[in-house]
């Protein structure tokens, strides 16, 4: 276990301040992610030295279009996210117990030196949420950088202002989810501020850090044209030049009743997308 970065104590309490749900987490209990336990009045990560998933991936995968492109990305995830949504598709590793938490230890020295090994120019901090491993992301991030290798996020982007911050010092490139509408991420994701990812869009963006969105179409849900115009006018107000990627939704985790996202809804929001100007418009799992 590994003392957390950002908290503060109150008494025998702690607040989390790495994501924005700022859980307030009494002794011996674990934060909303279930992967930073308060241990005698002290935060620390369950999940530093952890990966649950390290694999090589072409960095298109990520997904990444316009940067490193047709390279090779070695991919980290641990257990445990800040979102629970109700379609995640990565609900087998996201939602946690932590009797189930892995074991066996990974070092960022074992994973920098695979990276090189298998000829990766970079390092993806991916599969569930960075933010809730981010002291196991940053030292990876520090030493990958001493050794030439790039950093990317593959994130929700609920990350609060310190994290952003501190990470943005070894980052190099970013894809951020922008799942739905202001009642989608408070019903769907689960009470999230979806200003709070906006916002974040838009500092990354200015920090001049390489930037590409995902937008998951689960039909029914956050399909409206109304909907995907307000992302996409969202996005082209701060650049066109930003790309954006539609994806396909299978049901999954809570919505098992849902119908696999159609073609035809898909090249929808990719018609929206192009007339509105965006110059970048790709489509995922299709
Ligand atoms: S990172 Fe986890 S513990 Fe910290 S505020 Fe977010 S959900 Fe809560």
């Amino acid at each position: 276990m590994k003392e957390a970065l950002f908290y503060k104590k109150q008494d025998n309490n702690v607040v989390c301040e790495a994501c924005y749900r700022n859980c307030f987490i009494q002794e011996n209990q674990t934060g909303f992610c279930g992967v930073r336990k308060n241990i005698k009045g002290k935060l620390y990560s369950l999940v530093y030295n952890k990966p649950v998933a390290v694999h090589i991936d072409p960095i298109e995968k990520k997904p990444i279009f316009r940067y490193l492109e047709k390279t090779n990305t070695l991919s980290i995830g641990t257990m445990g996210c800040n979102f629970d949504c109700a379609f995640c598709q990565n609900y087998e590793i996201s939602k946690i117990d932590q009797k189930e938490i892995f074991q066996e230890i990974i070092t960022p020295e074992t994973i920098v030196g695979l990276a090189k090994q298998n000829n990766c120019s970079s390092i993806s901090y991916t599969y569930t949420e960075p933010t809730v491993f981010v002291e196991y992301a940053l030292e990876t991030m520090k030493l990958a950088k001493q050794n030439n290798l790039k950093n990317i996020w593959v994130t929700n982007g609920y990350m609060t202002d310190q994290v952003l911050e501190e990470i943005s010092k070894y980052l190099d490139a970013v894809n951020v989810d922008l799942k739905g509408d202001k009642q989608f991420y408070l019903d769907v994701v689960n009470n999230i501020d979806l200003e709070k990812v906006k916002q974040n869009i838009k500092k990354i963006y200015k920090k001049g850090i390489h930037i590409e969105i995902t937008n998951l179409l689960i039909e029914g849900y956050n399909t409206k044209k109304q909907q995907i115009e307000e992302i996409v006018e969202f996005i082209a107000n701060i650049s066109k030049e930003i790309p954006i990627h539609f994806t396909r939704c299978f049901p999954c985790y809570k919505l098992t009743n849902i119908k696999p996202t159609k073609i035809e809804t898909i090249k929808q929001a990719k018609k929206i997308a192009e007339e509105k100007g965006l110059k970048h418009v790709f489509v995922g799992n299709v």
